[in-house]
């Protein structure tokens, strides 16, 4: 199966010069969606996972699915304020300006292995704020995957990149 068929591009969204990647046909389409699933958990090598961590908020839907498949907790990194509960934050930088991002301070027990998901890696600065949340709660990050990487912005020099893996590169 071809999976970049279910991967559209919009121009200029949402600003003039992005060249957006919308997963939306491949969340419509359940056989496509299986199999990026499947591709996703092939990518992880049989490495043992405690909690899949999905990022706000296309990284939910994939990370969601591959907590499900895998049998074990599904764990959210919300923009800041939208977790009820005690979190911890990280901020990170943005081309203009910094974004952060929240965990619940109590989601990762000390040394459970993580998978990190998102369904994009484009400049890193996401993921890897994600992964110092990871390990300030002291969880063991064993592997992070995303649908797409934007290989020309690099974004895999701010992750260990051993352990990064993506199903389709632009
Ligand atoms: P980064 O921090 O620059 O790597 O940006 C990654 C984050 O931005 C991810 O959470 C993505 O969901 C989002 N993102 C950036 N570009 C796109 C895109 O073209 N399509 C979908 N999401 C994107």
């Amino acid at each position: 199966m071809q999976l970049t068929n279910y991967i559209r591009t919009i121009e200029d969204f949402p600003m003039g010069g992005i060249s957006y990647k919308d997963i939306t046909p491949l969340l419509m389409d359940p056989k496509a969606s299986d199999f990026a699933v499947s591709e996703l958990i092939k990518g992880l090598e049989g490495k043992p996972i405690d909690k899949v961590i999905g990022i706000e908020s296309r990284g939910f839907l994939f990370g969601m699915l591959l907590a499900k498949e895998l049998g074990v907790g599904f764990i959210p990194i919300r923009k800041p304020g939208k977790l009820p509960s005690e979190t911890i934050s990280q901020s990170y930088d943005l081309e203009y300006g910094s974004d952060t991002i929240e965990i619940h301070e109590d989601s990762i027990q000390k040394g459970e292995r993580i998978l990190l998901h998102d369904d994009l890696l484009a400049t890193g600065g996401t993921a890897s704020a994600a992964c110092k949340l990871i390990e300030k709660l002291g969880g063991e990050l064993v592997h992070i995957n995303f649908i797409i990487e934007l290989d020309f912005l690099e974004g895999r020099k701010l992750l260990p990149k051993a352990k990064v893996n993506s199903l389709l590169h632009y």
